[in-house]
């Protein structure tokens, strides 16, 4: 037998997902970004739920040659442009649009000569500070690329640092890219998942949504149940051990967990090696056998302990959900200190994908 791990990806819950975004946004285009392996989906997975995308976007090109060799017909937009003249000539190539957020990706637009011109999306920097020209740019660099034989059309694109931050908001951001644009009658993209669910003046032509698309919070105030997000993910072991603990006894590496009574504890065919966090700590929730419990120590490479003392008729051969349709991937990275974003992207390549339709 296999080793007892699986991750099902649920096809219906990412075309609800999709569904939603398009009636959050009913007067924009909708995006599906697909970076990283869709978030740890599959792209081809991605693929076989949306069949009507809109379109897609990614940041590999690899993922966009991907895409299409499994027959997407629709725009493919690559978020960070291109690396070199070559990739340049690929997108003329394979008809992918592209970001241009620097002078170097210009430049090769200006000085390349493609087999054909190509849709760009002129990223500004509006605050964020990460990818883009200074905004207060747009107008020259507009004028630029309508001069550019290659560029066959012109999209306004930013992104938000914190339209997940109530407090802060995306008011600044979008207050300089209106200034830098005022008068530029061209479409525009500014909407990650968190503005599109909570800013419907980011919406624009296009929206751009990755996380909600997969079933997870884009805020740390609201749950995906609460925004109408369903899982997409489940990642599933089994207990393959017990132990039976006295008080005092410790639980795996460091014996950082000791017992102060006498416990049941079950052994799960999961770990970091599998993208379990290793820095989950004792009381981050699992579900055993459909019930609430508890990880307990240190997770280890390949295995990791749940609480089976309240759990009689659980043992070895039980079901652990570690999360999924039925235990929020967003609660059990929070326990972890981090987000459901890097759990979903982290799932190893040894963990068997199985795909429900
Ligand atoms: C990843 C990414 C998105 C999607 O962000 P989510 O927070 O996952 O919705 C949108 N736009 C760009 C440029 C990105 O890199």
């Amino acid at each position: 037998m296999t080793r007892p791990i699986r991750a099902v990806i649920h096809t219906a819950a990412l075309a609800a997902n999709y569904a939603h975004a398009k009636a959050c946004a009913p007067a924009s285009q909708v995006f599906a970004v697909v970076k990283a392996n869709a978030y740890g989906h599959g792209i081809a997975n991605m693929v076989a739920a949306l069949p009507n995308a809109d379109a897609f976007a990614t940041l590999e090109m690899s993922s966009a040659r991907s895409l299409r060799a499994l027959g997407v017909t629709q725009p493919i937009l690559l978020l960070e442009g291109v690396f070199s003249a070559a990739e340049l000539q690929l997108c003329a190539e394979q008809s992918f649009w592209l970001a241009v957020h620097d002078e170097r990706g210009l430049a090769w637009l200006e000085t390349t000569a493609l087999a054909c011109p190509v849709h760009v999306f002129l990223k500004l920097n509006t605050g964020m500070n990460r990818l883009g020209f200074p905004a207060e740019q747009a107008p020259a660099l507009v004028a630029r690329l309508k001069q550019c034989s290659n560029v066959a059309s012109i999209t306004l694109m930013a992104h938000f640092a914190s339209a997940d931050v109530p407090e802060l908001g995306v008011a600044a951001q979008c207050a300089r890219f209106d200034a830098a644009c005022a008068g530029l009658d061209l479409p525009k993209t500014l909407a990650n998942s968190a503005a599109l669910l909570a800013y419907p003046e980011t919406h624009h032509q296009w929206v751009r949504p990755g996380i909600s698309l997969y079933g997870s919070s884009p805020f740390s105030t609201k749950s995906a149940k609460e925004l109408g997000l369903q899982a997409a993910m489940t990642l599933t072991a089994e207990v393959i051990g017990v132990q039976n603990l006295q008080a005092g006894d410790a639980v795996g590496y460091g014996a950082s967990f000791v017992a102060d009574r006498v416990m049941r504890i079950g052994t799960v065919a999961c770990g970091y090696a599998d993208g379990y966090p290793r820095h989950a700590p004792t009381g981050t929730p699992v579900l055993v056998d459909g019930v609430a419990s508890r990880l307990i120590g240190r997770i280890s490479m390949d295995m990791l302990a749940v609480d089976l003392s309240e759990l009689p008729n659980s043992g070895v051969g039980s079901q652990v959900e570690l999360w999924g349709a039925n235990l929020s991937i967003d609660d059990v990275a929070t326990a972890a200190g981090t987000i459901g974003y890097e759990l979903m992207c982290a799932v190893a390549a040894r963990v068997p994908v199985f795909v429900e339709y």
